[in-house]
Formats: C-alpha cells, structure tokens, sequence
C-alpha cells in the first residue's frame, strides 16, 4: 500500500470523506472547453475539512484520472473489477 499524505492533525488521505478535493483546471477556461479538454483537472489541493490542512496538492496523471467523476470517487481498492451498472443493466445470455 502506497505510503499517502495524510493531515497532521487527523490522518485522514485523499481518500477521506472529510478530505475536499479542490480541482484546478488551469488556464484555457472557455477556450479548453471550446476544443474539449477540459475535462480532466490540471491539479488537485486535497484539504482536511476538519482542520484546514491542505496536506496534498498532485498533479499525478493517474489521480487526476479519478477525480474527473469527483465527489464520486473511490479508492482504488474499493473499486470492483467490473463497474456498476451505470444505468443500463447487462443484456441476459443470447441476447
Ligand atoms: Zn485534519
């Protein structure tokens, strides 16, 4: 398990439910939305709702990837080996 930074105060990683993830898409604004880049965050500051710690600022290609869907992210390890039916369930057998 990869060692993460953690709030001094509570411990709590990015991953936290008290951890607010602050997306920063960067500059483009209007114009990265205009060519549809925008999707993906340029940096995240993870901070301790409790104690004001902003303990994580990454710009990790592989977090940013999950948090594109923030707040619905998980923790990697929670996450199933086959997604959840996102509103269309799998078609039965011989379809
Ligand atoms: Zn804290």
């Amino acid at each position: 398990m990869p060692d993460r930074p953690t709030c001094n105060a509570h411990g709590f990683d990015r991953y936290h439910h008290a951890v607010r993830a602050d997306l920063t898409y960067g500059g483009g604004g209007w114009f990265a939305l205009f060519n549809g880049v925008s999707s993906a965050p340029k940096k995240i500051a993870f901070t301790c709702s409790l104690c004001g710690e902003t303990f994580e600022t990454t710009r990790d290609p592989e977090v940013l990837k999950q948090y594109r869907k923030y707040p619905y992210v998980r923790k990697p390890a929670d996450v199933p080996v086959a997604p959840p039916s996102g509103g269309r369930p799998a078609p039965p057998d011989g379809a």
